[in-house]
C-alpha cells in the first residue's frame, strides 16, 4: 500500500488511526536556487521522496505512518542573492514545526518526525530548536551529523553536495522532467560548503558557487539517486523505530 498523505484523507480516517502505533513525518524543503539545471523546488523534492520512503518502511513494520504536505518556506540565507530564492526568519521555522507538533499532539498524535534536505545553517539550527521547544515527540535524523552523512555518498559526505551528483540524482530518479539539459555539461565544482560554513561564510557567491551549485552534476544517475533515496528513508525509519518500536 503506498503511504498515506494526511490531506488526502477524509478527518473520518484519522480518528480512525491508532494513535500508539501513528507517526507523521513532515517533509522539509525549500524554494531555494540550485544551479542553472535543477529546479527551485528541488529540497521539497527530495524531502518528498525521502518521507515516501521512511513512511513505506514504517508501514511495514506495522506502524502508521501519514505523510504531511511539504513544507517549503525556510530560512535560505545562504541562496537569498539568487533570483526565486525565498528566505524566512529562522524564528518562523522554528514556530510553524512547532505549533505542527503541537496541533498533531491535540489529536493524538504524539511523534511528529521530520525529513529534511535543506541545510542551511540556519534552518538546521531552526530544527534544532524546534525539537527542543516541541511539545511530544519529535524525531529528527539530522544528515548533517557525521554518523548519519557517512550512509550517503562520497559526494554527500564531502560537503561539496549542492545541486552536484548527490541531489541532481535524486530529482533524476524523482522528477526526472526537472532536470535541465546543463547538467550533463556542467563543470565539477569542488568546493565544500561544510568547510564554508566552518569559515564563517555567508552566501553561496562567498564560498565559491557563482551559479549556486557545489558538487559534479554530470556524473549524476538516476540509479544512484534511487539509491539514495532508499538509503534516506531507511534513515528516518531507523529513527522514528527508536523511539516507537514496531
Ligand atoms: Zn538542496
Amino acid at each position: 500500500m503506498p503511504p498515506r498523505a494526511l490531506i488526502d484523507l477524509p478527518w473520518t480516517e484519522v480518528a480512525a488511526l491508532d494513535r500508539a502505533r501513528a507517526v507523521a513525518i513532515l517533509p522539509l524543503g525549500a524554494v531555494e536556487a540550485h544551479g542553472p539545471h535543477l529546479p527551485l523546488g528541488t529540497d521539497v523534492i527530495i524531502a518528498e521522496a525521502m518521507a515516501r520512503a521512511g513512511a513505506e518502511r514504517l508501514a511495514a513494520r506495522g506502524l502508521e505512518p501519514l505523510v504531511l504536505p511539504p513544507c517549503a518556506y525556510t530560512p535560505a540565507p545562504f541562496a537569498a542573492g539568487f533570483p526565486g530564492t525565498l528566505s524566512l526568519s529562522p524564528a518562523a521555522l522554528t514556530s510553524l514545526v512547532t505549533d505542527v507538533a503541537a496541533s498533531l499532539g491535540r489529536h493524538g498524535i504524539r511523534v511528529l518526525a521530520l525529513a529534511n534536505a535543506h541545510f542551511d545553517p540556519a534552518q538546521v539550527d531552526a530544527l534544532r530548536r524546534a525539537v527542543a521547544k516541541a511539545p511530544g515527540t519529535v524525531v529528527f535524523p539530522d544528515l548533517t551529523r557525521r554518523a548519519l552523512a557517512e550512509r550517503l555518498t562520497p559526494e554527500f559526505r564531502s560537503g561539496a553536495c549542492h545541486a552536484g551528483r548527490y541531489e541532481t540524482s535524486i530529482v533524476l530518479a524523482a522528477r526526472p522532467d526537472l532536470v535541465g539539459a546543463a547538467a550533463r555539461t556542467l563543470p565539477p565544482n569542488p568546493r565544500s560548503l561544510t568547510e564554508a560554513f566552518a569559515a564563517g561564510q555567508h552566501t553561496f557567491e562567498a564560498a565559491g558557487g557563482p551559479e549556486a551549485y557545489f558538487g559534479a552534476p554530470a556524473e549524476a544517475t538516476p540509479a544512484e539517486g534511487r539509491e539514495s533515496i532508499a538509503v534516506l528513508g531507511e534513515i528516518l525509519a531507523d529513527a522514528v523505530l527508536a523511539v516507537l518500536p514496531a
